[in-house]
């Protein structure tokens, strides 16, 4: 893949090492589909040094493209693997600060994440200032939107299993960043851009054809909630 060829065999090996030669989330051991992820983008400034990089497998890869797999789920993953302890592949993801003893791992810095106090320290993680994923209301209307939107296209669709991230992909591409990094400024073409989309579907189209609404407007959410 297009950027392994840039990092030392080396700390390839050590990378498959680490991980026991599986995908760090999924457990997936097929060594066609296994990738090495950069934890911080090469084009935000991260290296290829062996704290920046997390052997995943091709499936998982994409959902940490489109945000289902997040940030913060990886730095976790890392540092576990770091301290050599499978047992993080089952640990919860739903925790947002882990604590870390002895480890020597400072060197793992993505951009929405500070370590503070490496010798005794805990990964405290800020969504990045300016951003939708700051302000929690407008977040969780997005994210709202984009399971209303989810929902429809599974009736559409009459499946039960869907492909998520391509939806997020096709978000991802529009804004050129993750849905929930998108500046607060773009709150409203994001919201709106979501809601086209929902109308866009066919059960949507019914549903309007008959009268009713497809989503809530923010402030009807809110009021909802
Ligand atoms: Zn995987």
């Amino acid at each position: 893949m297009k950027n392994e060829k840039d990092i030392s065999r080396n700390v390839q090996k050590r990378i498959f090492q680490e991980a026991n030669s599986r995908c760090s989330f999924c457990d997936e051991s097929e060594v066609a589909t296994l990738q090495i992820h950069h934890i911080k983008a090469r084009t935000e400034g991260g290296g290829n040094e062996i704290e920046n990089l997390i052997l995943v497998c091709a499936n998982c890869h994409t959902k940490i493209t489109s945000g289902i797999i997040t940030e913060a789920d990886i730095l976790r993953k890392k540092i576990m693997l770091l301290k050599g302890k499978t047992e993080a592949r089952s640990s919860s993801a739903s925790q947002n600060s882990i604590i870390l003893e002895n480890s020597s791992n400072a060197g793992v810095i993505a951009n929405t994440i500070t370590i503070k106090n490496p010798k005794k320290s805990s990964i405290k993680m800020q969504p990045p200032q300016g951003t939708i994923a700051a302000d929690r209301v407008k977040r969780n209307y997005i994210k709202y939107l984009i399971d209303t939107y989810h929902d429809y296209k599974k009736k559409d669709q009459n499946v039960e299993k869907m492909n998520y991230a391509i939806f997020y992909e096709t978000i991802r591409k529009r804004f050129k960043c993750k849905w929930d990094f998108v500046s607060e400024e773009k709150f409203e073409e994001l919201a709106y851009y979501i809601q086209c989309r929902i109308d866009g579907t066919i059960f949507g189209k019914l549903k309007r054809k008959r009268g009713s609404r497809n989503y809530s407007s923010l402030e009807e959410y809110l009021t909802e909630i």
